[in-house]
């Protein structure tokens, strides 16, 4: 797996388009893997060493080179930790943009981690228990509680962004078959049956994604 690792030590930009009376606005964000745990990265709090993007042209305008511009904070939950980490921000100068560069553990705008998110998912799809004990074996295999609502919330999304999320996969993982001909339910499965503990972890597997389509397992994505 080497391409993965390969993938991984790259960081790169995402591009997230809102669209808000007949303007838009772009906000980027940069991904990286920061190599380390989510508490040592919490516990260096500002003190962390970011990516240093001020030698970087923006990504929006190109015009100007960008500069630091303070933190945001953000609330977030693993397995580990639950409380809040900083999120460095650049920005250009010229057009007044910023840049976010957000650690590869979390997912863009859900609180909960990557592995989280995808562990709760894939228990869901590799048994035909009832829900209430789906969730009682995810509390005992990962230690944090899973509401029924939020499954349910991350179930409709992934299933939303299944055929988005295969096409990806085929290209990831180098599959010959699409598997496109089974339920919503099927081709979860199989697609989550790919994303391992390790190698490639869920959050390696969200930074290729994102690499690939500026996306991830439950980006909204455009229509
Ligand atoms: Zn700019």
């Amino acid at each position: 797996m080497i391409f993965i690792f390969h993938f991984i030590s790259v960081w790169f930009f995402v591009i997230i388009i809102y669209i808000c009376r007949n303007e838009v606005y772009i906000i980027m964000q940069l991904m990286f893997h920061p190599k380390v745990t989510v508490n040592e990265y919490q516990q260096k709090g500002k003190h962390f060493t970011f990516p240093d993007l001020t030698n970087t042209l923006c990504p929006h305008c190109r015009k100007d080179y960008l500069k630091k511009h303070g933190f945001y904070s953000r609330y977030f939950i693993s397995k580990e930790f639950s409380g809040i980490l900083f999120i460095r921000r650049h920005i250009c100068k010229c057009c007044g943009r910023t840049v976010s560069s957000i650690p590869y553990f979390c997912h863009p705008k859900r609180a909960y981690s990557i592995d989280f998110i995808i562990q709760v998912l894939k228990q869901y799809h590799s048994t035909t228990s009832s829900l209430k004990q789906t969730l009682e074996r995810f509390y005992s295999y990962f230690g944090c509680s899973c509401s029924r609502q939020l499954l349910y919330q991350y179930r409709k999304r992934f299933y939303r962004n299944l055929n988005f999320l295969i096409m990806s996969f085929i290209k990831i993982f180098s599959l010959k078959e699409t598997f496109m001909n089974c339920s919503d339910k099927e081709r979860a499965r199989q697609l989550l049956s790919m994303i391992h503990p390790s190698d490639p972890t869920p959050c390696d597997v969200s930074m290729m994604l994102f690499l690939d389509n500026n996306s991830t397992y439950l980006t909204q994505l455009a229509l």
